[in-house]
């Protein structure tokens, strides 16, 4: 297949769909681990055409979503300073804190820049050697090359006023904490294809040897998670737990060698804190000790911050695939895209933000049709 519209065929979906009717003879849940796969999932309704034993849970994939609380109040009290110039993706500046997002800092008068490389840091941090720039640097392995490529060069460049403020996470831990959990109710992995064109899948082979589940490394088309959906359960139909790779036309067993050894030379692995879920052991990345002088946490210091999640947001549970968005009572009511409440709401990819968005806070609630009708 060449076009993208060949990954969205609905005369090829029925088939695949049709063959995992065939195939499936008892209940089982599958989690799709990426944010953008589960946005895929509920925009395409592909878990309303599987069959009812087949159960798809929404992972910990959504990078804006998992970022911690903390790290973001951490970010805004470093933007408001009047040396700084803040620079960011997008996503993150209409992502809350405790008081307000990164739009109401930059419109109180703090320097905040949207970004859309971190390298594009480093040519503003030359035209501004009077100001400390920062860039908020988040997310899973996919976005950690690019930016320990721009520390490795500023250091390089001896740009003494570029650092990044680190928050970033890893895929594997997180699915081995989901595994380990005594109320796991996962069975079959969908894999992050993002992360794995950069990582390689060489990482998941223990995770499917020690845990028995297979892991199949799925894009995010339609009909590849579909063609993931079947594959992860002609495995566990059959009693295998294998690393399969239906997302052959863009990931290698080795991945990116070149941005794995960019991202050792710069980064060290660490704990680090998930919002929704908590600490996870050895599940992200800091600064390595060579490039401490470029660490925002340490070049600003501002101290312990303390946060509170609503009690009512389960949005940890949703995260580790124990509920779904609907069974929030909060969802869709207290909490919409417009005023998230939790960290599955924050974000587009998150699994709130996506039910909600393809209208699924309507259904419980009465005609869906008219409901839709009546909100565009
Ligand atoms: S709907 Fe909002 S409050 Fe409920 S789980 Fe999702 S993010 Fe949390």
């Amino acid at each position: 297949m060449k076009y993208v519209d060949e990954y969205r065929d609905d005369r090829v979906a029925k088939k695949i769909v049709d063959e995992i009717r065939r195939t499936v003879t008892r209940p089982w849940v599958l989690m799709e681990v990426c944010g953008g796969q589960t946005h895929s999932i509920v925009r395409y309704g592909l878990d309303y055409l599987l069959p009812p034993e087949v159960e798809l849970v929404h992972g910990p994939g959504c990078p804006v979503c998992v970022t911690p609380l903390d790290m973001i109040d951490r970010a805004h009290a470093i933007a408001r300073r009047p040396d700084v110039i803040f620079c960011s993706f997008g996503d993150m500046l209409r992502v809350p804190g405790s008081d307000g997002d990164l739009f109401r800092v930059k419109a109180e008068g703090a320097k905040v820049q949207v970004v859309y490389s971190p390298l594009d840091c480093l040519k503003i941090a030359r035209a501004n050697p009077d100001k400390k720039v920062v860039f908020f640097a988040i997310g899973f392995e996919t976005t950690a090359p690019a930016n320990a490529m721009s520390v490795w060069q500023a250091k390089a460049l001896g740009l003494k006023n570029f650092s990044l403020l680190v928050s970033h996470v890893m895929v594997p831990p997180s699915m081995t904490g989901i595994l380990q959990s005594p109320l796991n109710r996962v069975q079959g992995f969908l894999g992050p294809g993002h992360v794995c064109a950069v990582m390689g899948y060489r990482e998941y082979e223990p995770i499917a040897a020690r845990y028995r589940v297979p892991i199949v490394i799925t894009g995010f088309e339609p009909l590849d998670l579909l063609q993931g959906t079947l594959m992860t359960i002609r495995q566990l139909e059959t009693g295998r737990a294998e690393i399969e790779n239906q997302y052959a036309r863009a990931i290698t067993r080795d991945g990116n060698i070149p941005a794995q050894k960019m991202i050792a030379r710069v980064f060290e692995i660490a704990d680090r804190s998930w919002r929704g879920i908590g600490i996870i052991p050895k599940s992200g990345y800091k600064l390595s000790y060579e490039f401490r002088d470029h660490d925002a946490d340490r070049i600003f210091e501002v101290g312990s911050i303390r946060t509170k999640e609503p009690e009512i947001c389960i949005s940890g549970q949703i995260l580790r695939g124990l509920k779904k968005p609907g069974q929030c009572p909060a969802f869709g009511t207290l909490c919409t895209p417009q005023t998230p409440l939790g960290a599955t709401m924050v974000s587009a990819e998150g699994a709130c933000a996506a039910y909600y968005t393809y209208g699924r806070h309507l259904r419980a609630t009465g005609d869906l049709v008219e409901q839709i009708a009546a909100a565009v």
